[in-house]
């Protein structure tokens, strides 16, 4: 059995390689600054499963991992939460890295502490800073395979338009404007992404999404190779990108309470075209509530299930065409 799993990885990771543009004589993107280590993070969220085993994989094979040109180190983020099963114990983890609370003494909470001490061995001035994370997540919503990039960053933009080029069913989604570039686990690296995958139910395992998440850590690690040695070829991309806008709320009472659940025409169409009049939610009383705007959004993390309490029913993009060069 355990041949039969190594063969279909390396049949997804053969259709990840075999279409690299690498031996050309076209210029290479020379490497500013070389990585010298990069962290792999899974169970940001103890009850995201897929990054979570991916660690635990990677922590008994770490041969599989290991690139000449720099240090590949795993970090399974919030091990109580992961043996509890739960997506935090006090307060959500990849919010908690804001600089002003990773300096704060004063802070007692499990989470809070955490990524005090994530910080102090990983952040740019901690014991052994890493040049760049990827940040392993999965969702409820069916985004598929996602890079989530926070900003602008070029040498960010440039892998996540290599990562959708050689694999055209990855979506790339920027956050920027929600607030991750500054309180996430990711923020720490002077670089990095996050690959979120779904839809996957919360504590369970996909074999399908481990495997497809497993073989874009190889890509990014081979290309993350490429890059220390001069040999990324400078290409000109065009990328779909998906801009966060805003998040929109369950329709609630003055109380609070949800009064309305997406509608079943949005459930599961996550980057999907919704237009102004377009069913947004249901009431529990039949009403359809329209989406009422004057232009066409594409909302992803539609029915997160992490995101009822915060008060997030779905997050509005805005579809842009970008050239990364
Ligand atoms: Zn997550």
């Amino acid at each position: 059995m355990l041949h039969k799993q190594d063969d279909c990885i390396m049949v997804f990771q053969d259709i990840f390689r075999t279409i690299q543009p690498l031996a050309t004589k076209e210029p290479k993107m020379k490497p500013k600054n070389k990585l010298n280590r990069v962290l792999i993070v899974g169970g940001t969220h103890g009850n995201e499963f897929t990054g979570a085993y991916l660690i635990k994989k990677f922590e008994q094979f770490p041969e599989q991992i290991h690139r000449s040109s720099f240090e590949t180190v795993t970090l399974l983020a919030n091990p109580q939460a992961f043996t509890a099963g739960r997506r935090y114990i006090n307060k959500d983890l990849n919010r908690c890295f804001l600089r002003q609370n990773l300096e704060d003494s004063t802070l007692s909470g499990y989470e809070d502490l955490l990524a005090q001490e994530i910080n102090h061995l990983f952040g740019q001035n901690g014991e052994t800073p890493v040049d760049f994370i990827l940040d392993l997540h999965s969702t409820t919503a069916n985004m598929g395979l996602t890079i989530i990039v926070d900003n602008d960053n070029p040498f960010n933009l440039q892998l996540a338009a290599y990562l959708s080029y050689v694999n055209p069913s990855v979506k790339v989604y920027s956050s920027g404007n929600s607030g991750r570039s500054h309180n996430s686990l990711r923020s720490l690296g002077r670089f990095g992404i996050c690959i979120e995958v779904g839809s996957v139910p919360q504590g369970v395992l996909n074999a399908d999404f481990f495997l497809k998440t497993e073989a874009i850590i190889h890509t990014v690690l081979d290309y993350l190779e490429l890059y220390n040695q001069g040999k990324v070829r400078l290409f000109s991309n065009n990328l779909i990108f998906y801009k966060y806008i805003e998040a929109i709320d369950y329709p609630r009472n003055e109380d609070g309470a949800i009064q309305a659940m997406i509608h079943p025409q949005l459930q599961f169409k996550d980057y999907e075209a919704l237009n102004p009049g377009d069913p947004m939610f249901l009431t529990f009383d039949g009403q359809i509530i329209p989406y009422e705007a004057n232009s066409t959004a594409y909302p992803v993390f539609i029915n997160e299930a992490a995101y009822y309490e915060k008060g997030i029913a779905m997050c509005l993009t805005e579809k842009q065409m970008i050239t990364v060069e």
